[in-house]
């Protein structure tokens, strides 16, 4: 079997751009607003000879926060039962939110590997902003810019130590 690589976090974090970003090519819709991924996205990619499948995670516009978490719970039980890594988004623009810090909560219970990932860092003046996510409690961030690329070659290689 295949391993599988799932991208989780809440709406608008950019999960469908990285998904993008990795495939390399333009699958995944992406919207300037939040639940746009109606369906999940797999799709099949190799780096390096190491092929794995990637699921970009989505769902209907949440119209309150509530609903947000069922959805994101959702999102992470897929996770759980699906993949064998984790990638965690969250979006250094808007910073740590409570529903960040609920997700990487529901995340902690997994016995995967997880990569905690904060999104769109488009450059280094906005890498101090992000050192907030260490609140979550973890060890590693990867600081990315899915829509322009950076960081995303380190974060694959990490990807790829892990399968
Ligand atoms: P999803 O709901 O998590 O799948 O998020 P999307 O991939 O649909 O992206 C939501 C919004 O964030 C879109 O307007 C994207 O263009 C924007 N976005 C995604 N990645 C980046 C990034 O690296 N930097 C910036 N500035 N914006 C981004
Ligand atoms: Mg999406």
């Amino acid at each position: 079997m295949m391993p599988v690589v799932a991208i989780v976090g809440r709406p608008n974090v950019g999960k469908s751009t990285l998904f993008n970003r990795i495939l390399g090519q333009r699958k995944a819709i992406v919207e300037d607003f939040p639940g746009v991924t109606r369906d999940r996205n797999y799709a099949e990619v190799t780096r390096y000879e190491k092929p794995f499948t990637l699921i970009d995670t989505g769902g209907f516009e949440p119209v309150t926060e509530e609903r947000m978490l069922v959805q994101m719970r959702e999102q992470s039980q897929l996770a759980i039962e699906e993949a064998d890594i984790i990638l965690f988004v969250a979006d250094g623009k808007e910073g740590l939110t409570p529903s960040d810090v609920e997700v990487a909560q529901m995340l902690r219970r997994v016995d995967k590997p997880i990569l905690y990932v904060v999104n769109k860092v488009d450059g280094d003046a906005q890498e101090v902003g992000a050192t907030e996510f260490y609140a979550l409690g973890v060890e590693t961030i990867h600081t990315i810019s899915a829509e322009h690329g950076r960081g995303v070659p380190d974060l694959i290689d990490d990807i790829l130590a892990l399968l």
